[in-house]
């Protein structure tokens, strides 16, 4: 069985954990899968020189075991001299967590895109090191990056687009957010492999990942969202909402700037049904939260990601819910 995931960081993540083990679980007993994980770029940004793709290295480091599980990215066991002696330089920006490991990463990386190759080379070769288990692929190759229009926080400060960096981590997504704005889509492509993946899958998963700024942004590049609402392998999303809230972080100050209530029901309707032209034809919610969303399988059942074998079971459900025997 084929599997293709759209993951964002975080939640991406912690999912890909759960499909990588269904996939073993699977492959024990005689039918192997294929997994590839297609992962939100939106959120890259260029800081002291350095290229980082935060959700790909969290995707990397969690499925390489080597994820800061409590502070949620970043490696385990970091050190942040390189930080402090940035600040004593009073080199900008100071916001931006960078450890001395997870630098290391980022060196590779700008050293390789600098020499000429693509962001899905960079992620390959990154993968030979970390040996992730799944195909990774960025969503674009090209730089493609989240932009926030905002006011604030003063009154003298203008209305302006911000880096979605800056926002969510300067700012806790705490200014004024009007609108999300993808700088560079006009240029951007699917990296090679990402629309094969999508319409050559048996079972297309959409990850509890943030809905705007990871699965939105993915959606919006060019040829995507529409090899999504035509593939014709069945498309299962898991809500990221549970009881009418983000499991972790800031994502309901991002559904607000769209318009779209925090509700696992505001978001399945967000997505919509393939039967109409939407993305989804099997939608699961956590145990209490109801939905109704025309067109879709809704099925409830529990939704936190406590561990790779809880999840897994998650993976097995969203199979069973478009009727794939597992
Ligand atoms: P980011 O790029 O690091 O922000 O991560 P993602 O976009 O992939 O995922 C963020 C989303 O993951 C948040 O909206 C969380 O609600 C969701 N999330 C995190 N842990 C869990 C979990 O255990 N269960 C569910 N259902 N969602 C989760
Ligand atoms: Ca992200």
């Amino acid at each position: 069985m084929r599997i293709t995931v759209l993951a964002g960081g975080i939640g991406g993540a912690k999912f890909l954990t759960g499909v990588r083990a269904f996939a073993e679980q699977r492959g024990q007993d005689g039918d192997p899968s294929e997994v590839t994980a297609i992962v939100n770029t939106g959120d890259d940004v260029t800081m002291h020189g350095l290229r980082i793709t935060p959700d790909l290295d969290s995707v990397l480091y969690t499925l390489a075991g080597v994820i800061d599980t409590e502070r949620g990215w970043g490696r385990a066991g970091e050190s942040w001299r390189i930080k402090q002696a940035l600040a004593e330089y009073g080199a900008e920006p100071s916001w931006f967590g960078l450890g001395d490991l997870d630098i290391a990463t980022h060196l590779v990386r700008t050293q390789m895109l600098d020499a000429g190759y693509r962001l899905s080379d960079v992620t390959a070769a990154l993968s030979q090191r970390w040996q992730p288990g799944v195909r990774l692929l960025p969503m674009t190759d090209e730089r493609c990056e989240t932009h926030v229009v905002v006011s604030g926080p003063g009154p003298e400060d203008p209305r302006r687009a911000i880096h979605f960096q800056e926002w969510w981590v300067r700012y806790r997504a705490g200014l004024a957010a009007e609108a999300f704005v993808q700088v560079g889509l006009d240029q951007a492509k699917p990296a090679p492999g990402v629309i094969e993946a999508i319409a050559g899958a048996d079972l297309v998963l959409v990850a509890p990942s943030n809905p705007v700024v990871s699965i939105g942004t993915i959606l919006a590049v060019d040829g995507i969202g529409e090899a999504v609402r035509t593939t014709s392998a069945p498309v299962v999303g898991l809500s990221p909402i549970v009881g009418g809230a983000p499991v972790r972080g800031m994502a309901d100050r991002c559904l607000a700037v769209i318009g779209v209530p925090t509700t696992a029901e505001g978001v399945g309707l967000h997505y919509g049904s393939r039967r109409d032209g939407g993305l989804l034809d099997g939608w699961l919610v956590h145990s209490g939260d109801s939905a109704v969303v025309p067109g879709v399988s809704v099925r409830q059942r529990p939704l936190l990601m406590t561990s790779a074998e809880v999840t897994a079971e998650m993976v097995a459900d969203a199979a069973g819910l478009v009727g794939i025997s597992t």
